[in-house]
């Protein structure tokens, strides 16, 4: 079809309005692609890419357009569009008027006109979505990151119970947008991907799809290059029922892929579709955000995965040997959980060194090749001696249990555990008297002064007792 030069140039012109009055991103995303057909006795056509795009622009743009075409063309104006149906349709694609509208009630005019255009562009894009029927979407989501494969612990209780039951109603509860944020290696990804595979798994028809946030970024950004970020907003708000985004403190300061994620999160959320948001600092403490998507983000429910308790840590450890097939000594498992307190991902890290140097040197898992790959593998500061640690020790090493020893009971041997716990704790750690009282039965510190004093007094006093002493503190640092 013959373009006259006047309507690219009228075209052009409305154009440059139209981006001196809106964000860039949205004048890209919205009109970069629109192409001018003709112009005839004041009658703009112009054609859009498809008829989602003419429903959009006629929703939010549509007194903008107006304004910039009256400014051209004058005050009887009239604009018409032409957009793809269905690429797979006999038809092709459809002419739509606009404002002034008098052109549909004209007899004159039969409309819409519906035309036959073999030339009908097909958009270049990954997520081509003929007539924007349901199709089958690859969710990204990996099957050892399960419930199931899920510990659970007072660390992750809350953020848990939100998951499933956000799997089990996706977009019905409040907790949507669902924000998980915890700092690295706690579980987030894996928490995310549960959900995904457990809504999955009870709403087969429902389209769940997981992404990064900096694959999201990429995939605009692609889409930009490419003029085909209107397909890429369309994909987003109209074929994902759950969208997993994970790591969204990724997208700070990028402000037109934060753009662009708050036209998706308002399309999904309007329709009651789900969102879950996962990110490594509470929403309090992100920072880069704009503050309008921050506040997105607050709507629903957050919930923190701490550090696992160490008992958390022991179950965690037993699932995975256990996935795996492999059998390891209950005292390797309990020294790694209680000096690998940093994260689950070094604590993971930690074991996987083991089996692998085990398995290579074809020795033993002993205590002492654990020691030795927490020492070379986990960050120094874990290998930091814990009171927990030492309690655990002192405790195995009367027999008596931790309840037990943390308890008011003066019965003397307990109380001489007890004793002897505040006082290594205050020779080989940091901790300061006030905690060491807390953590050893919620003492004052003047408790855990005179509880070292005593012990001090004993060992100069009592040879088998400094024996004792010792040999445990031998058991801690070793
Ligand atoms: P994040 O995304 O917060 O950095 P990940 O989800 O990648 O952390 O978790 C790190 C590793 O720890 C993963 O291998 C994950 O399977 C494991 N993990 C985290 N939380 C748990 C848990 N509660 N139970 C079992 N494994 C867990
Ligand atoms: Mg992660």
């Amino acid at each position: 079809m013959e373009i006259s030069n006047d309507c690219k140039q009228v075209w052009d012109r409305c154009l440059a309005f139209i981006k001196d009055n809106l964000p860039e991103v949205i004048f890209e995303t919205w009109f970069r692609p629109i192409e001018a057909v003709s112009l005839k006795d004041e009658e703009l056509t112009i054609k859009v890419p498809s008829l989602y795009f003419y429903e959009w622009i006629e929703a939010h743009y549509i007194k903008l357009l107006e304004g910039a075409i009256k400014k051209e063309i004058g005050p009887n104006a009239k604009l018409l569009y032409r957009a793809d149906i269905d690429k797979n349709s006999p038809v092709g694609s459809s002419v739509i008027p606009s404002f002034n509208k008098d052109i549909t009630n004209n007899p004159m005019k039969p409309a819409p006109v519906i035309i036959n255009d073999s030339n009908v562009k097909e958009i270049p894009n990954p997520f081509i979505i003929p007539g924007l029927r349901k199709i089958k979407i690859d969710s990204q989501l990996n099957e050892n990151y399960s419930f199931d494969n899920f510990v659970e612990g007072p660390c992750n209780q809350l953020a848990r119970c939100a998951g499933y039951a956000v799997a089990q109603n996706p977009g019905k509860t409040p907790y949507n947008p669902l924000l998980i944020f915890s700092s690295v290696g706690l579980g987030k990804t894996h928490l995310a991907h549960a959900i995904g595979l457990e809504t999955k798994r009870l709403h087969p028809d429902q389209t769940v799809l997981y992404i990064s946030a900096e694959q999201f970024f990429q995939q605009f950004i692609d889409a930009s290059k490419n003029k085909t970020g209107s397909d890429f907003l369309q994909f987003y708000q109209r074929m994902v029922d759950v969208l997993i985004i994970d790591d969204i403190q990724l997208l700070m300061n990028k402000e037109k892929t934060q753009e662009i994620f708050f036209q998706v999160f308002n399309g999904l959320h309007a329709m009651g579709k789900q969102i879950i948001i996962t990110s490594d600092k509470s929403p309090a403490e992100i920072s880069g955000l704009q503050p309008r998507v921050l506040s997105r983000l607050k709507w629903g429910m957050s919930a923190e995965l701490q550090v696992p308790d160490v008992n958390t840590r022991i179950k965690i450890i037993k699932k995975k040997i256990y996935n795996d097939g492999i059998q390891m000594p209950e005292d390797v498992i309990e020294y790694l959980a209680y000096n690998v307190n940093t994260s689950i991902r070094e604590l993971e890290g930690a074991l996987i060194s083991i089996l692998a140097q085990s398995s290579i040197s074809k020795k033993e898992i002993t205590i002492e090749l654990a020691r030795q790959m927490v020492d070379k593998f986990v960050k120094s500061n874990t290998r930091e001696i814990t009171i927990e640690y030492i309690q655990k020790i002192v405790c195995d090493y009367f027999d008596i249990t931790m309840e037990k020893m943390l308890s008011n009971t003066r019965k003397g041997d307990i109380v001489a555990a007890r004793h002897i716990s505040m006082y290594l704790a205050r020779k080989l750690t940091k901790a300061s008297l006030v905690t060491i009282g807390m953590k050893c039965g919620n003492k004052d510190h003047a408790t855990v002064l005179h509880a070292c004093k005593s012990i001090s007094n004993s060992c100069e006093t009592n040879k088998s007792f400094r024996i004792d002493v010792e040999e445990i503190e031998k058991r801690i640092v070793n």
